[in-house]
């Protein structure tokens, strides 16, 4: 086996067209916060997920922070968000000085139970954010019923499910507000960016008035309220419109990727695949398996030692927000997560990868797991 070349696990696909774009709004001039490229991501983005409008932000937590901000969420204020998740959702309600309430997710999807968001909610809870972790939507009509019967504001940190469905409809049209993140290892890309769709006309006149540091759309440089600058730029977006105009070349080809994986290592009893609900796309974010048996432990870092030394990038899952410095919560009893956590294992995941590439990292990958068995490591 040649180990040369080394797979990392994410890589964004740019092709002549982001550099068309990116030099044509370059050479226009309009390189900061204003132009034709900024509109049209708007346009495309509210148009896709089936919202009346979408507002362009620098990244995706911003975008979640200025959700909660627009809402008017504040100190004291409670916010229920599910323990396996990046660390943006949580910092996003710590910006408000309001607390993250910290939940369960269900073993079925990996996204937040509701069961637990219902034994959560309290005289200070205002809102619910729901992550679409891995690309899986959550359980929105569940979440849905529960927000509108205790008059709480639903958001949908779809940060990683750009291009999922559930029940046919878009992530990004199921909730009050859902954000997007269009990082660098995001299924598309602005190098840094992201952006809040919604329905909602007060809510979005909130956020544009917020993202432009509060100033009053009627008079230049009155400043009714603190804002931010939480723009987008025109560069940014005018690489994001050839990733939209490339959207679903991009997530047939990651969702290739995904598929070579669950069929190849179908026989690898070691690697179970995310489980999908029904009636749910999943967004082709990252390929993400288990490794070893619920409750057992895992051999998940010796496994991703092996890889790497074989020149597979691999990626740990996140560690639940109530274990983290700095969100620590002894009290918060979020099992499932934690089970999620010590097994879970992202591969290398991009629309660049060739045939012949997915050969050769599911070859490495048997490898692996071979060594890893034949050292004695428990397994099962
Ligand atoms: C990537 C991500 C974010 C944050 O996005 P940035 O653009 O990096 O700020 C937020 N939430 C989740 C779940 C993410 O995966």
């Amino acid at each position: 086996m040649n180990v040369d070349e080394r797979f990392p696990v994410a890589r964004p696909c740019l092709s002549e067209l982001e550099e068309h774009y990116l030099l044509d709004a370059l050479r226009s001039g309009w390189i900061s916060s204003q132009g034709p490229y900024l509109r049209r991501v708007e346009e495309q983005l509210a148009e896709r997920c089936g919202t009346a409008t979408a507002v362009a932000t620098s990244n995706g937590t911003v975008a979640l922070h200025l959700v909660l901000a627009a809402a008017g969420i504040g100190p004291g204020d409670e916010v229920v968000v599910p323990a396996l998740t990046y660390v943006a959702t949580a910092n996003a309600v710590a910006y408000c000085g309001a607390r993250p309430v910290v939940v369960d997710v269900l073993p079925q999807t990996w996204c937040i139970d509701p069961d637990s968001v219902r034994a959560a909610i309290g005289p200070r809870t205002r809102a619910v954010i729901a992550v679409d972790v891995y690309g899986h939507p959550a359980d929105y009509p569940a979440l849905r019923e529960l927000c509108d019967r205790h008059g709480l504001l639903l958001v949908a940190d779809a940060a990683e499910s750009f291009g999922a469905t559930l029940h046919g409809r878009p992530t990004g049209s199921q909730a009050d507000a859902s954000t997007f993140s269009f990082f660098g290892n995001k299924v598309v890309t602005s190098g840094e960016g992201g952006c809040v769709t919604t329905s909602d006309a007060a809510l979005a006149d909130q956020m544009r008035l917020l993202r432009s540091q509060g100033m009053d759309p009627q008079r230049r440089y009155w400043f009714p309220v603190v804002g931010y600058n939480y723009r987008m730029t025109n560069l940014a977006a005018a690489l994001l419109c050839a990733q939209l105009d490339r959207a679903e070349e991009i997530i047939a080809r990651r969702d290739r990727v995904i598929a070579a994986y669950e069929h190849e290592l179908a026989d690898v009893p070691l690697l179970r695949p995310q489980p999908v609900a029904t009636g749910v796309r999943r967004a082709p974010w990252m390929a993400s398996f288990l490794v070893g048996a619920e409750g057992a432990t895992s051999p998940r870092d010796e496994l991703a030692r092996i890889l790497d030394r074989l020149g597979v990038e691999t990626r740990p899952f996140f560690v639940p927000i109530c274990e983290l410095p700095a969100h620590f919560d002894p009290h918060a009893h979020c099992p499932v997560s934690s089970d999620l956590a010590r097994r879970g294992i992202n591969l290398p995941t991009y629309a660049g990868l060739s045939d012949t590439d997915m050969k050769a990292i599911v070859e490495r990958i048997r490898a692996a797991v071979d060594l890893l068995e034949s050292s004695g490591t428990p397994t099962a």
